[in-house]
This record gives structure tokens, sequence and C-alpha cells, in this order.
């Protein structure tokens, strides 16, 4: 059973009482969360106000389940502030993320693929914003909109070279470099150097069992590259931790990027190389 918790750092804080209309509001909001999120921005001004019209501001819940395995697919949310985890299911209960997705993307690509089912659980990692949109609203626009198309096509490459990756990390890599990598990845999407989470939740979304989190934690701790108290998560040394992490995350975070085809990649080959040196060197001293 993963534990509800609130994060309170990802909430975002309520503002004074104001007269504006719930009209007016909502449209403030909309146009604030879908700067936030990178993929909305990058649509041009006019197809954008088209999509605003069908776009809904909405908070996302730490806990809160978007999609299960199986289930149709009624929405699809563009993260603000929020954070969504793919998990996928194993023997029923067992679970492991394949996916996080934050400002830079969507969730729902299925839709983008002309399918309307889930095969995986989306789950809100990280409370926050995020503009949703109905599925049959959002296939028409998608239809009518070249630039969608083209943003969410690069989209759905970079989030299935993700996947692609987190399914490797998670056999060839340690827990301690995986937990560096999943830190890091959320650091970058949250923005804030603090962030909350159990143990236990790692746990599910790394695939291990509860003790395996805490003693990955208390390394990286020991190391003083994060601090932990009571689910409390502060990046302490963001250098140092992607130091600590596999290789994998620099992979993943070039496609978000943009960076050149296999630049990070290159990045490893030069790793290994010099590691061999390095080694061939110690042999021959
Ligand atoms: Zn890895």
């Amino acid at each position: 059973m993963i534990e509800t918790v609130l994060n309170p750092l990802l909430v975002p804080p309520v503002g004074p009482p104001t007269t504006q209309s719930n009209r007016e509001r909502a449209g403030q909001v909309a146009r604030r969360a879908s700067i936030e999120n990178s993929r909305l921005a990058a649509v041009p001004r006019k197809e954008y106000r088209r999509l605003l019209a069908g776009l809904e501001p909405v908070t996302l819940t730490f806990g809160e389940v978007l999609y299960e395995p199986g289930e149709t697919i009624r929405h699809v949310y563009f993260p603000g502030s929020s954070l969504v985890s793919l998990l996928t299911l194993v023997d029923g209960h067992l679970t492991l993320e394949t996916g996080l997705i934050g400002r830079e993307g969507m969730v729902g690509i299925p839709l983008v693929l002309g399918h309307n089912v889930s095969s995986v659980r989306a789950l809100v990692q990280g409370t926050g914003t995020a503009m949703r949109m109905a599925a049959a609203r959002f296939s028409k626009e998608f239809r009518l909109s070249l630039a969608l198309q083209q943003e969410l096509y690069r989209y759905t490459h970079t989030l299935m070279a993700q996947i692609a990756q987190t399914a490797a990390c998670n056999r060839f890599h340690v827990v301690e470099m995986r937990l560096a990598r999943w830190l890091l990845m959320t650091h970058d999407r949250v923005k804030s150097d603090q962030f909350h989470m159990t143990h236990e939740f790692l746990g599910h979304m790394l695939g291990v069992r509860r003790v395996g989190v805490t003693k990955a934690a208390h390394a990286l701790q020991q190391r003083k590259l994060i601090g932990y108290s009571r689910g409390d998560i502060t990046v302490l040394d963001r250098r140092g931790l992607e130091a600590a992490a596999c290789q994998c995350y620099d992979v993943v975070k070039d496609m978000h990027d943009g960076a050149p085809a296999g630049h990070a990649v290159r990045k490893m080959r030069i790793s290994a190389c010099l590691t061999a040196q390095i080694r061939s060197v110690r042999r021959h001293t």
C-alpha cells in the first residue's frame, strides 16, 4: 500500500482573495500553468489560443491515480509544477517506475499514437499544477495542429528513450546509482532543492525493498550529497549527486534537452576509454 503524503513544497501557494471572476481567474491560472509546460509553450500563439479553450487548469495531488493499466484514457495532462510517474505492474501488485513526466511532457501519450487505453499506472508523485484536456477534444485538436503533432511526436520519442534506458538501468545498475539518477530527474522537474518522499514510496519507484532504499539513501547521506529527515529530502550537492548517478541520467537528459544525437553515448564511451587507460597505466607502474 502506498503511503499518501502531501508534499507541502509542491503545493501551489494560496494567494490573497481577489475580486476577479472565476472565469478571469481560470484564464490567468491557465496562462501561467501553460507557460510552465514546455510542450504547450512551444506551440505558436494562434494555435495555443485555440487549444486553451479546451484546457482546464487542475491541481494534481500526491498519490492520485490518473490511469490504471487497461483503462480508457479520459484526459490528457500537461504538468506544470506537478510530477507524474508511469508505473509498470508485475504480478498484479509489484510496481516499478518506467517513466517520469513533469513540465517537459504530457501524460496520455497513447492518444498521440491513436490508442485510447493506458498500459501503465499513471500516479501523481508531486502535488502541483497541470492543464488537462478531454481525450476526444485532444484527438480533434491533435489532428488540426501540425505544431502540436511535431512537439508531441518529438516528446514521444524522448519518452520512449527514457523508458528503454530505465529498463536497462533497473537491470544493470546498483540501487545507489539508480537512486541518485531518480533524485536528479525529480530535482530537474520540481525546481526545488527539497521534496518529500518516503522510503516506502521510493521502493515502489525503484522496484526494490524499503531496506534497499534505506541503505542507498544512507550512503548518499554519508557522502553529504543529500539530507534526509522524516521523508524530507534535501539536495545538498548537485554536482556530487551527478557524479554518483549512473550515466543513464545523462543519456535521458540529453534527449530531453535536444543535445546532438549520441552526445551522452559518446561521453560514456570516452569515460569507458579513460577508465581502461587508467587501469592500463596502473598495471604498468
Ligand atoms: Zn542507470
